[in-house]
């Protein structure tokens, strides 16, 4: 990385962090794609940068402003800024391109310096990467998963844990008139999703001929959540393979522990996706480099989705993979160089910001099916694990889903949840929450912090009262303020 932006991290102490000792050599924008998983090896692409080059060249000048104390886009000059943002708002934000309407001539073969696992690649092959080793250490082999079968679990229906009465968002309402309410919402359309790249990170992308199963632990293998789909046929990326679909997978073809997923084992990505999608077509979602981090925000929480690659408008390349928590980290670096807005001071509890009612949830003593069931039905990325009182235990999150592959316990799903996460190794341990007396300022930094999607909001007696996620926190600081309501749309 830039020595000069590790200067400025370094400066920004709630940065300086991250993510215990392990991480501490690794700056944000580096672990970003495997967050969880620390996978520092990284394969720098000249395609890549010549990409970046092509859409903004003022990254040095905006770092070294920042680490002169100058907030990124002050005093750059006129080439920073985006075109969004001297426009109507409502005419500009909802421009994600499909590649489909990118440049065709600039579309080619995927440049070899990226992993790209051909569809003939072997799961050995793609786990053959200096990566063995972090993955050896992510996710051992347990043997207690195979040991599990005879303790099933009786599946009871989740306990009615939302609070009598919600949160209400007056108090958010009130702060969205005062003066300073859009500082993040404008910071945000300042800047464009290249400020808020890697220089340099992991990228793997899957040929649709490539079998699921490979799929899948490569992911693991390579220590990413999610890869684009390149189809040879239409020479373009197509989607995106996450672990949401592994949970589609399963969700779709586990039978029992005795019967094999003969799916898994023998159809291609693109078997799957005709399968799927019916025939339906659903684009790739992406934005530009050029785009506003307004834009690339509403454009993840209006679609639904966690993943969002930023490609070349030229060549049609993968530059980055933008997420929520990447966004997340952005604003909190560089947010800390603005004034501080009145609401980071209120309470969660007087904003409303977050979900109260209508919680998904999950016992501990629930088979993993039952929470695979309750992540398709319900569209969530985690489930707040409960005991027997209501009282929140654990989290259960998409993302955990995928230790399934990794220790290859997929045809296991009646193992219990509670079980499941006593297996989760390295990761972390209980449950991260707040209470509704704690300021919003509190929360963004836990969860910045905590590199995690969400916050469980509980009572002192550890009682489920909500979920705050990225997706209720970006969508508050910077959609709301421009009268964009993405989430609840
Ligand atoms: P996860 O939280 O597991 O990473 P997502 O919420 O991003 O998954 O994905 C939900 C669904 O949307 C998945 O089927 C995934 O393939 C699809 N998807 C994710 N990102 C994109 C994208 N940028 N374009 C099109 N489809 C996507
Ligand atoms: P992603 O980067 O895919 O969004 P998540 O933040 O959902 O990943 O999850 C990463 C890991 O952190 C998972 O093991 C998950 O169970 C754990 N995790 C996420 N949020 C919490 C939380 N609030 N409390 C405890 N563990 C959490
Ligand atoms: P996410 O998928 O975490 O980005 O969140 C999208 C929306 O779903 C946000 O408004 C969250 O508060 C909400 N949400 C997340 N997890 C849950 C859950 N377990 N139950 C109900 N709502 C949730």
């Amino acid at each position: 990385m830039e020595p000069e932006l590790e200067h400025a991290l370094r400066r920004t102490p709630s940065w300086s962090s991250l993510g215990g000792s392990e991480h501490q050599e690794m700056s944000f924008l580096e672990q970003e794609n495997s967050s969880s998983w620390p996978s520092p090896a990284v394969t720098s692409s000249s395609e890549r940068i010549r990409g970046k080059r092509r859409a903004k060249a003022s990254r040095w000048t905006r770092q070294k402003a920042v680490e002169e104390g100058e907030p990124p886009g002050q005093g750059e000059g006129p080439q920073s800024m985006p075109a969004a943002e001297s426009t109507g708002l409502e005419a500009t934000f909802p421009k994600a391109t499909p590649l489909a309407q990118a440049d065709p001539a600039g579309v080619g073969t995927p440049p070899i310096e990226w992993d790209c696992l051909p569809s003939d690649c072997t799961a050995s092959a793609a786990g053959s990467s200096t990566d063995d080793v972090e993955l050896a250490t992510e996710f051992p082999a347990t043997e207690a998963w195979e040991c599990e079968l005879e303790g099933l679990v009786e599946e009871k229906p989740a306990p009615c844990l939302s609070p009598q009465a919600p949160f209400p968002k007056l108090g958010w309402d009130d702060e969205l008139r005062k003066p300073g309410a859009q500082i993040y919402m404008r910071f945000m359309q300042e800047h464009t999703c290249y400020d808020a790249m890697a220089t340099s990170s992991k990228l793997v992308i899957f040929d649709t001929m490539l079998e699921i199963k490979k799929a899948f632990f490569a992911l693991v293998a390579n220590g990413v959540r999610a890869a684009p789909l390149w189809d040879s046929k239409k020479q373009s990326f197509v989607g995106m393979l996450t672990i949401t679909d592994f949970i589609l997978v399963l969700h779709r073809y586990y039978r029992s522990p005795l019967v094999q997923i003969y799916e898994i084992e023998q159809h291609k990505i693109e078997t799957w996706r005709e399968i799927y999608l019916q025939g339906c077509f659903k684009p790739l979602v992406s934005i530009s480099p050029n785009d506003s981090l307004f834009e690339a925000v509403y454009t993840l929480i209006k679609n639904r989705i966690h993943r969002l690659p930023v490609l070349d408008p030229v060549s049609g390349n993968v530059l980055h993979i933008l997420t929520h928590k990447r966004l997340l980290k952005f604003l909190h670096i560089f947010g800390s160089l603005l004034p501080r807005p009145s609401f980071l001071y209120r309470t969660i509890q007087d904003l409303g910001i977050g979900t109260f009612r209508d919680l998904a949830v999950v016992l501990e003593t629930a088979p993993i099916l039952t929470a695979l069931d309750i992540f398709v039905d319900r569209r969530v990325s985690a489930l707040p694990v409960v005991n027997e009182c209501g009282q929140v235990v654990g989290l259960y999150s998409r993302f955990d889903v995928i230790h399934l592959a990794a220790q290859q316990t997929y045809n296991h799903l009646d193992v219990s949840v509670g079980e499941a996460l006593r297996q989760r190794t390295l990761c972390l341990e209980g449950v991260l929450s707040c209470q509704p007396h704690e300021s919003l300022g509190e929360v963004i930094d836990r969860i910045a912090r905590e590199q995690v999607h969400r916050l469980v909001l509980v009572d002192e007696t550890q009682h489920l009262l909500g979920v705050v996620s990225l997706s209720d926190i970006l969508q508050a600081l910077v959609l709301s303020p421009a009268g964009i309501d993405a989430l609840g749309a």
